[in-house]
């Protein structure tokens, strides 16, 4: 199939990202006919989008994370190296703009539908070897229904053999696990699929918090602040209206020493997650998602 950046027809700006700006679009001659889609649009030579296709391709069957329409090659470096990506419009927008929109930091009921559902995600991704390295509230999407999907793999990765370094400096480090700043310290347990479940756990804890949880409000997040507090600063303190569950699940996540972090597997079963109705937390996550949108500006 030869798509061309030509064939689509750009609607709204749905975000700006380091990557580039991803549009609201329809393909003029699409199929099915005219219906709506992002359009994430690269910098040239922007070697992540070659990846992202890659890593979305062998991800197609993944539950929970965004579907991959069309690769849209650019002029220069074709499919190799492409202009855009068609991918599945997530009508609700990102975590981090349905946090901006409510204006409020989220329950632990609509949190526990997140948690789930990225977990889900990140369970078939790391059963394909794809390690997402970039997860954040601005990497989740929602769909209709309280659904949240992983996006965004500019950052991911393939790993090919078992202990491929992977530890480099991808991804956005507010995020990034104690190991990834230092992976010769942690050289003895390390496991690259760990440190997905430490920027989950940041990500799960923002929403809770309504700010970034690692760093006090209003300091600056440079790389050395980050560092300083990720490697070797203490646990965030929880609001004492905190559940237990909710305390234990993101310590679990929290874990410094990635050998001792919880696994997704053991966090699909932990309490917070396994002893709750899915249905009527997704329920509560979907009741939000339908009041920001009241609130107006997406
Ligand atoms: P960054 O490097 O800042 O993480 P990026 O350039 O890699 O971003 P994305 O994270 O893929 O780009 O997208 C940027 C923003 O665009 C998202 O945070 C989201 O708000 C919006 N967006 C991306 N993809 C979709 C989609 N499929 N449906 C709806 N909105 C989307
Ligand atoms: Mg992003």
């Amino acid at each position: 199939s030869d798509v061309r950046l030509s064939d689509f027809e750009r609607i709204s700006v749905l975000g700006h990202g380091n990557g580039g700006t991803v549009y609201k679009a329809r393909h003029r001659r699409g199929c099915p006919a005219q219906q709506p889609l992002a359009l994430k649009l690269f910098a040239s030579g922007d070697l992540s989008a070659a990846r992202e296709a890659e890593i979305l391709r062998l991800a197609a069957d993944a539950p929970h994370v965004v579907r991959l329409h069309a690769v849209v090659p650019s002029a220069a470096g074709g499919v190799e190296e492409p202009a855009a990506l068609a991918l599945e419009l997530m009508p609700g927008g990102s975590l981090a703009g349905l946090l901006r929109r409510l204006g409020r930091p989220m329950g632990e009921r609509p949190i526990a539908a997140v948690a789930r559902q990225a977990l889900l995600g990140l369970e078939a991704l790391h059963a394909l070897r794809i390690v997402h390295r970039d997860l954040k509230p601005s990497n989740l999407l929602l769909g209709a229904d309280g659904e949240v999907k992983i996006a965004d793999f500019g950052a991911g990765k393939v790993l090919r053999r078992r202990l491929d370094p992977c530890a480099s400096y991808v991804g956005t480090a507010a995020y990034m696990s104690p190991e990834r700043f230092d992976p010769e310290a942690y050289s003895g347990d390390y496991d690259p699929y760990a440190a997905d479940v430490w920027s989950l756990g940041v990500a799960i804890l923002e929403l809770y918090l309504g700010h970034f949880p690692l760093l006090p409000v209003g300091q600056r997040p440079d790389w050395a602040a980050l560092m300083c507090a990720i490697c070797f600063g203490e646990a965030p303190e929880m609001p004492a209206a905190a559940s237990e569950e909710f305390r234990d699940f993101v310590s679990r996540c929290l874990e410094k020493k990635a050998g001792r972090r919880a696994s997704v597997g053991e966090l699909l079963e932990h309490p917070f997650i396994a002893e709750r109705d899915a249905a009527d937390a997704q329920r509560s996550l979907a009741a939000l998602v339908a009041e920001a949108e009241q609130s107006g500006d997406l």
